[in-house]
């Protein structure tokens, strides 16, 4: 019997009434004749609920008890969703995470999934239960409840999936799919048939919200196709997958097109960053590698970063960016540095955002930054930093231009044009 995996969000587990609901689709699609496995995350906002009251407690969590409390929320949707499906008539068993097989390496808060042993799980199936398991968590080599880091539960999903080897990981959410922009921001964007795990790893790194960065990593190294959804809805979402794998899924136009490769395939916009500068600082070996050492100690993740000589020759100015939560503590370093190096000054913004194109069909079509670039000057933004790879081209702009500069972009590269 094929197996079938899905993933519930928090926000589709969000009430008693929507699990019931997921609880109607699960058993629809058990009668279907399928096995299935369903990992789930906790109801709604109750992990940040349980880190609250956390700080209630104390300010310094021992990390072993922090996995113990925050770990709690998948067990509540876990065990009643397992009793909502019961009440249908629907054989169903809740599994924690360490329960159903799930092992992790020996670190709280953040470990990575190290194996899922099959046995449990395979008994439960072959008595015809549907399996919900915890999404989240597993155990370490001793036993101990371990969380895999906030918003693990997509990871979880498509490790078990992997695991089982499923034809395909269905990750049910509150968006229907991955489009070609935020349709928050641009009204037009289109919802994507297929995407390749480059891009939805750049696009998911880069501020799409929709799925957890670590889960596409994971499935790009099981190749398991994960298919993001609607729980509110019966329509298709999107793929995500290796091209030859996809268009066995998707079929129809846009399946067709991932041969084809538009050089651009989605515009993400983050508008959580902020930007540092370190003025005069001397040009000579060793500076950089002083400076972002500092950084790296201190695990400030820096991204950008561009270096200007300086009009005097012996002097460079240099400028990056950082998450916007972690500009005070790099400001700090950054001072720091500073003073060492004998630098001239370090100035910063928080008021700047950064704008992305994505597409692995850039690779092979010239001229998506220049066009990128003359967008941005015919409509007077100013582009403060850039830097490219083979399948992306980001900007930092200030931040009040950047949703206009999303609107502009999406519009020029025609991403409101190409149908489905
Ligand atoms: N409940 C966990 C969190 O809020 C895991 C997840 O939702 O994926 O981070
Ligand atoms: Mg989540």
């Amino acid at each position: 019997m094929e197996v079938i995996v899905h993933k519930y969000g928090g926000t589709s587990v969000g009430t008693p009434e929507k699990i019931k609901k997921v609880a109607e689709r699960i058993a629809r699609v058990k009668r279907e004749g399928y096995e299935i496995v369903v990992v789930v995350s906790a109801m709604g906002h109750t992990t940040d609920e349980l880190i609250d009251l956390m700080h209630k407690v104390t300010d310094s969590p021992d990390p072993r008890e922090y996995d113990m409390l925050v770990s709690t929320g998948e067990q509540v949707s876990a065990a009643l969703l397992a009793m909502a499906l019961q009440s249908l008539g629907c054989p169903a068993i809740s599994l924690t995470g360490g329960q159903a097989g799930v092992v992790t390496e020996d670190i709280y808060k953040k470990a990575r999934i190290k194996e899922v042993k099959l046995d449990r799980l395979k008994k439960e199936l072959k008595e015809d239960k549907v399996v919900v398991i915890t999404g989240f968590q597993g155990i370490d080599s001793e036993g101990n409840i371990i969380t895999i880091g906030r918003g693990g539960s997509d990871t979880s999903a498509v490790a078990i999936a992997a695991a089982l080897k499923a034809q395909v990981c269905d990750i049910y959410t509150d968006v229907d799919g991955v489009y070609t922009a935020d349709p928050r921001i641009v009204p037009e964007a289109r919802k994507l048939k297929t995407i390749s795990y480059e891009e939805m790893l750049e696009l998911a790194s880069l501020g799409a919200q929709v799925l957890h960065p670590r889960s596409v990593e994971c499935a790009s190294i099981y190749k398991m196709v994960i298919h993001l959804r609607s729980s509110q809805k019966e329509d298709e979402g999107t793929y995500i997958g290796e091209a030859p794998r996809l268009t066995t899924f998707a079929r129809g136009k846009e399946a067709g097109k991932m041969e084809k490769k538009e050089a651009v395939r989605g515009i993400a916009l983050d508008e959580n960053i902020a930007k540092i500068g370190i003025l005069k600082v001397p040009d000579k070996p060793g500076v950089a590698a002083e400076l972002f050492g500092a950084l790296a100690k201190e695990k400030i993740n820096v991204d950008m970063i561009v270096q200007s000589i300086h009009s005097s020759g012996t002097q460079a100015d240099m400028a990056f960016t950082v998450d916007g939560a972690d500009l005070k503590k790099a400001l700090e370093v950054t001072e720091k540095a500073a003073k060492k190096l004998g630098a001239g000054g370090v100035v910063s913004d928080p008021k700047v955002c950064k704008v992305s194109l994505v597409g692995v069909g850039m690779v092979s079509q010239p001229g998506t930054a220049a066009k990128m670039f003359e967008t941005l000057a015919e409509n007077k933004i100013n582009i403060q930093m850039i830097s490219t790879s083979e399948i992306k081209v980001s900007c930092v702009v200030a931040a009040e231009a950047g949703k206009r500069a999303v609107q502009l972009l999406h519009k020029a590269f025609g991403l409101d044009k190409i149908s489905q």
